[in-house]
């Protein structure tokens, strides 16, 4: 079976959580499959293989599970977006609007230098809020964002959209 096909049937949709109406696309199942994991990696960062990023920014805490093993094989280091009040050091944050409320995340002040060539990594992508705050603290830290790179794209929704004009590769679209 085909790289994408293979992986595709290990994302579980799991009703109405966390929350009535939202779908949820459950990684778990690919996660635990050896043969899927290596092809999800391998497939998110394809497009970037031969040079030119040199930092994987992962976004807490699914990203993580992408953008390590995606460093390692890009040969660039890692940098980690965090929820509120986790990361020890000086830190920027970023709030973003979410369906009720907003959210926050953080990266540390020294976390990216001056003109380094950043890939953003997230499991999904949906309204895009995660993403381009995110992008907002690769910006103010004087990063150059290459692209963003998603295993699951929602596409019924403006993700892509709210990223631009920046590259979005995701590996499965759900129309
Ligand atoms: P957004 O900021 O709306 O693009 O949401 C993206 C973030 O929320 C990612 O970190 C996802 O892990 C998570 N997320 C949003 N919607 C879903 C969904 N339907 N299934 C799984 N994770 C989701």
């Amino acid at each position: 079976m085909e790289g994408k096909a293979y992986i595709e049937q290990f994302i579980r949709d799991v009703p109405d959580f966390p929350k009535p109406g939202i779908i949820f696309k459950d990684i778990t199942p690919l996660l635990q499959d050896a043969r899927g994991l290596k092809i999800a990696v391998d497939l998110m960062g394809a497009p970037f293989e031969g040079g030119g990023v040199d930092v994987v920014l992962g976004i807490e805490s699914r990203g993580y599970l992408f953008a390590a093993p995606l460093a390692y094989k890009l040969g660039a280091g890692l940098v980690l977006v965090r929820k509120p009040g986790k990361l020890p050091y000086r830190k920027r944050s970023a709030t973003y609007d979410l369906e009720y409320g907003t959210d926050t995340i953080e990266i540390h002040e020294d976390a990216i230098g001056p003109g380094q060539k950043v890939l953003l990594a997230d499991d999904l992508i949906a309204t895009g809020g995660t993403a381009s705050a995110a992008l907002e603290l690769v910006e103010k830290a004087g990063g150059s964002v290459v692209a963003f790179t998603f295993l699951v794209e929602l596409a019924f929704l403006p993700g892509r959209e709210k990223l631009a004009p920046h590259p979005v590769h995701s590996v499965l679209r759900f129309e």
